[in-house]
């Protein structure tokens, strides 16, 4: 089963993405391995190489402020045209130290090459409690975190966290911050997130944090885990109907 490969710069793209249109993504993270808090089940990177809640025993290996802030740059004053830019790439972006800093950088950037240009973070949800983070999320047009679970047994079948992360601080931390939107990737087998047992947690853990709109995904990649397999896109519709019955939060299905 092929996997996706790591980025292997600081900026990919453009990509066409089923939610983001035309999108130029940001990697924060090193190029030759993948840090991350999660070691989710289903990523098309492959296994977590490095999992780590503190990148501080990767800080060589992470692109310099001066560095993003020259690449994003280059990409704003060129022809390639793009939606939008966006935080991702090989781990999880909101781990980066100095992230408030980038962020700020960039929209100051945006603002100047390109104004209608908007920005997204795509987030496993685990730097929310960080202050800069939490600052950083106000300039941002649509910050994206992952919800995969509805209680913490669920939580660690199918992201697996570094130690240090706790589904409940997730929840609580993403209870407090407004106009976010969740995401959460859907599946069959072993472990299964999407049967009727597991979406009621699931559901009571979207009323309580109450984002913009939940963007609930089938797999749409190869992953390294045989055990678990595609939820059909007639059971992704189901879910994602009753989800906004129960919850009041508008709820978008995505299924290639
Ligand atoms: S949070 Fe994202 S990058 Fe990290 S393991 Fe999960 S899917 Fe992969």
């Amino acid at each position: 089963m092929k996997l996706l490969p790591l980025q292997t710069g600081i900026l990919y793209g453009p990509i066409n993405s089923r939610r983001l249109g035309k999108s130029l993504g940001i990697n924060l993270m090193p190029t030759t391995y993948k840090a991350c808090s999660f070691n989710c089940i289903y990523c098309h990177y492959g296994r977590t190489d490095v999992l780590t809640h503190d990148l501080e025993k990767c800080k060589d290996d992470l692109p310099t402020v001066t560095d993003i802030v020259a690449a994003v740059e280059g990409a704003l004053a060129s022809d390639v045209k793009f939606d939008y830019l966006t935080f991702s790439g090989n781990g999880e972006p909101t781990l980066y130290p100095d992230f408030e800093t980038i962020v700020k950088h960039i929209v100051a950037l945006r603002n100047t090459y390109q104004p209608a240009l908007k920005i997204a973070l795509l987030s496993n949800s685990s730097g929310v409690y960080r202050e800069n983070v939490r600052r950083a999320l106000a300039f941002i047009d649509m910050p994206v975190f992952k919800l995969d679970a509805g209680n913490a047994v669920m939580f660690e079948k199918v992201n697996r966290p570094s130690r240090d992360v706790q589904f409940g601080e997730i929840v609580q931390n993403l209870s407090t911050l407004k106009h976010i939107y969740l995401q959460t990737v859907l599946m069959y087998g072993d472990p299964s997130n999407a049967e009727a047992q597991e979406l009621v947690s699931y559901y009571e853990a979207v009323a309580r944090i109450r984002p913009k709109e939940v963007q609930i995904y089938s797999l749409d990649r190869p992953v390294s885990n045989a055990k678990i397999r595609r939820v059909l896109p007639h059971d992704l519709e189901e879910t994602a109907a009753y989800g906004t019955r129960e919850t009041g939060v508008p709820f978008h299905a995505y299924y290639l």
